[in-house]
């Protein structure tokens, strides 16, 4: 499989799952945009790394996904958009009656609202171009809840509501539109969780794992960030042509309980 003379833009892709699928894509040969809020040394570093282990175009483009006119431009700036992936994300854990009204608007904004307009804006290159891809990354919990994260869920719920909608938009071109569901996978999102979890539930930091996070996937084992890339490059591809409009789990098992 190659993707190569494609251009794949990455929303929150200096960390992470979006870092580990811009990587998997330059490894096929896709130019690619990288993006995050920040704008720094390492950002643009990451970029440079990139091109040069893969002999790739790789850009690093600073927008806020927390301001649709800034998702807009982004899809812009990229000047080619042939294959959109929609991860940037944040959360927030608190019981939805003191869930801070700042935190629910920016996690709608930026899990949600981001993958609204850069597809709106993505749409039309594909269209005319004769190929596109859209892959949205939501989560297990687009597909089922835990307690004390309303905005997340409600915002990872809406983001496979969006797939299905734009995918049915889109049923006549040869533009799909997916989502790919991650359950836990060990990265800042994650690990920034752990303290609070390790105070509430009086326990260390592999316990905390053991018997709190990894209880909800049957595996007990993390996804890892390659497992993810790979099953959103495997959407890119041809024989994924016609995989449009669903989600694909990469959760060890969680929503099959
Ligand atoms: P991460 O914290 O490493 O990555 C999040 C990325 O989003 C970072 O690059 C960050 O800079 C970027 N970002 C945050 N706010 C932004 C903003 N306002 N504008 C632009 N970029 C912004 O965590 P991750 O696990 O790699 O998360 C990536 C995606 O995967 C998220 O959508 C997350 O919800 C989803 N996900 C993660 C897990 C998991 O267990 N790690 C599970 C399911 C889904």
């Amino acid at each position: 499989m190659s993707l190569s003379g494609r251009t794949a833009v990455v929303t929150g892709s200096n960390s992470g799952i979006g870092l580990g699928v811009a990587r998997a894509f330059a490894a096929l040969g896709a130019d690619v945009v990288l993006n995050s809020f920040t704008d720094s040394d390492e950002d643009h570093a990451l970029a440079a790394g990139i091109a040069s282990e893969h002999g790739v175009t790789a850009r690093y483009i600073q927008a806020d996904m927390s301001k649709g006119g800034e998702a807009r431009r982004l899809v812009e700036r990229a000047g080619r958009c042939d294959i959109l992936v929609n991860n940037a994300g944040i959360q927030h854990v608190s019981p939805v009656e003191d869930f801070p009204v700042d935190r629910w608007d920016t996690i709608i904004a930026v899990n949600l609202s981001s993958a609204f307009h850069t597809t709106a804006a993505a749409i039309p290159g594909m269209r005319a171009s004769g190929w596109g891809r859209v892959v949205n990354i939501a989560s297990a919990h687009g597909l089922r809840a835990s307690p004390y994260k309303a905005a997340y869920i409600a915002a990872k719920h809406g983001v496979v509501g969006l797939t299905k909608a734009v995918a049915l938009e889109c049923a006549r071109d040869p533009v799909t539109v997916n989502a790919v569901c991650p359950g836990y996978v060990l990265t800042p999102i994650v690990e920034k969780q752990l303290p609070d979890q390790m105070k509430t539930h009086g326990m260390e930091r592999e316990e905390v794992i053991e018997k709190v996070i990894l209880a909800k996937q049957p595996s007990r084992e993390f996804a890892t960030i390659e497992q993810v890339a790979d099953t959103v490059a495997f959407l890119c591809s041809d024989a994924a042509a016609q995989i449009r409009g669903t989600t694909i789990s990469v959760d060890g098992g969680w929503t099959a309980s």
